[in-house]
């Protein structure tokens, strides 16, 4: 006797609206789950938050027809698998996971469910689903007709151009391999043309429709100060701008996030440190205050922030610089979750960029990795240092067009530029007088502060000891400020052409540091942005 004929599908919106309890689809959502539910492949690039299980939950749910029918979700995440198959169980969607947290007899349970095609979607990390033993269970679900789709979550970790590569992600292209028919759709949050062309190719989803959301986040402001005093600087900003309202401040050090913590608390602020050295019990507690109570400001290391869904944090503050555009996106995009106004702050100086580029050095990492490290730090200093709007920046490095959004400081407040090729010439001609003259009575190399004290003439002891009065560049600064030669130097150093090095952060000039010598290149750079207060600005050693 013939099979009997499934079930006629029910209607995506049905779905949405029966199981899940929306009441209609957001953005894209609705195209991608029509042409996936119809059989075709997608690959899916949407900012976290904007509904991307829906995307393959609800094809997963039209495509199990007859009860039978199974969508295999493969996900690197073991707690994010247990959440959305704990979600999809309350709504009478039957789903498992298959992970290493499982008992023998929870697995051979769940591997029942999956064998019968009676399970709507089930989860595994890749690892497992690329076994001889699970392709052997693929098989003969394919053979019978049972396999719906394959989801391929964080699909960005099968480049190593992604933030996180995951070697086990390259052999998911059996999937393709094996069973062309089955539809497949990927999925990300984070995927620059490079990373989106990586995907394609390496999953072989050459024929994938991609569907491209705009990671635009209208509501938040963006704002890069030049630090100065960061920690007067941020007590300012959250009294001006956002006194008794919610907020995360990021700080690189675990030191550093108690130390603020209790500062800000000291000066009227109430706020929370949360860090992956605290108790467990305590980071619940902080966390659960954070989420319930109103106004409070969580001081934290980027230990904190995977799965906050706090709707109405009103600001994130960065203390100190990101590791790439990916993070700081990631981060900041915690605030304004609501579609209220909110606020993206961040101060950043010359020692962030030394740190950054120090720890991507001394890391254990391929030179390969460091490579492509490096090119991600340098997006985010041209962020950093940009006169342009944030905005189109932002979005660009994501490659998304957009027009100047007249909601970020630069757009707000278009900063000063001048033409700084002279001021830029002093400041390398000078780092390379000291490697001449030191050739054969002691360092050839300095820092920032000995670097500016030497242009604007100052006869300071160590001028005194290395005799760099005599030097031909001694002085020739005298016209800009120490606050101007600062930025000056930060904007040489975010640009390539100067780099600090070693235990003293002694600046040494790189290759393309000739083409500005030469007089090859014009460089037009945004002023400091407080000249007029060069007794206070700090000092780096
Ligand atoms: P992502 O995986 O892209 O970060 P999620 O799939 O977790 O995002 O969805 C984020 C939130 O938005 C979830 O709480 C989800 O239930 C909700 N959501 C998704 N789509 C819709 C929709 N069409 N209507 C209302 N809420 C939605
Ligand atoms: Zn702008």
């Amino acid at each position: 006797t013939p099979p009997r004929p499934a079930a006629p599908s029910r209607h995506p919106l049905d779905i949405l609206r029966e199981v899940f309890g929306y009441d209609s689809f957001r953005g894209q959502q609705a195209a991608i789950v029509e042409h996936v539910t119809a059989g075709g492949d997608a690959l899916v690039l949407m900012p976290t938050g904007g509904g991307k299980s829906l995307c393959y939950q609800i094809p997963a749910i039209a495509r199990h027809r007859g009860g039978r029918g199974v969508t295999v979700v493969v996900s690197p995440l073991i707690a994010l698998m247990h959440d959305q198959v704990g979600a999809l169980e309350e709504v009478g969607v039957h789903a498992a996971f298959l992970n290493s947290t499982l008992s023998l007899e929870e697995a051979q349970r769940v591997e029942r469910e999956m064998m019968g095609g009676r399970l709507t979607l089930l989860y595994a990390a890749p690892e497992r689903v690329t076994t001889p033993r699970f392709l052997a269970q693929l098989d003969s679900l394919h053979q019978r007709g049972l396999l719906s789709l394959f989801a391929i979550d964080e699909a960005h970790c099968v480049s190593q151009w992604g933030h996180d590569f995951r070697a086990e992600y390259l052999a998911l292209n059996v999937l393709h391999e094996r069973y062309a028919d089955v539809p497949r759709i990927a999925l990300t949050a984070t995927a620059d043309e490079h990373t989106r062309a990586d995907i394609i190719e390496r999953l072989q989803l050459q024929d994938a429709r991609v569907f491209i959301s705009s990671f635009d986040r209208p509501n938040i402001r963006y704002t890069i100060v030049e630090k100065d005093n960061p920690r007067a600087q941020l007590l300012r900003f959250i009294r001006d701008e956002h006194e008794d309202e919610a907020g995360i401040v990021y700080c690189q050090s675990r030191r550093k996030v108690e130390e603020t913590a209790a500062w800000l608390t000291a000066e009227g602020i109430p706020a929370l440190p949360y860090h992956a050295g605290l108790d467990a019990e305590v980071r619940q507690r902080h966390q659960d205050r954070f989420l319930r109570e109103d106004g409070l400001v969580m001081v934290a290391t980027i230990a904190f922030g995977m799965g906050i869904d706090k709707p109405d944090v009103r600001f994130v503050a960065h203390l100190d610089l990101p590791k790439n555009i990916e993070s700081y996106y990631q981060e900041t995009g915690r605030a304004g979750r609501d579609g209220l106004p909110a606020e993206a702050w961040m101060a950043y100086g010359l020692a962030d960029v030394v740190n950054q580029r120090r720890m991507i050095d001394e890391s254990p990492a391929s030179d390969e990795f460091k490579r492509v490290q490096r090119g991600k730090l340098d997006a985010l200093l041209a962020l950093a240092e940009t006169h342009e709007c944030r905005r189109v920046r932002l979005l660009g490095y994501f490659g998304e067009a957009s027009q100047p959004c007249g909601n970020c400081d630069n757009c707000l407040h278009p900063p000063a530029t001048w033409d700084a090729t002279e001021a830029a010439r002093k400041l390398l001609s000078c780092i390379y007088r000291f490697q001449q003259h030191g050739a054969h009575v002691g360092p050839r190399a300095f820092g920032a502060g000995h670097l500016i004290d030497v242009l604007r003439g100052k006869r300071t002891e160590k001028v005194a000891q290395y005799q760099h009065e005599a030097l031909s560049t001694f002085g020739i600064g005298a016209d800009l400020s120490e606050a101007q030669w600062r930025s000056v130097l930060r904007q040489l150093v975010a640009l390539g052409h100067v780099v600090a090095e070693g235990e003293y952060n002694t600046l040494r000039l790189t290759e393309s540091a000739r083409t500005v010598l030469r007089g090859e290149v014009r460089l037009q750079l945004r002023e400091a942005s407080e000249p007029a207060r060069r007794g206070r600005t700090a000092r780096s050693r």
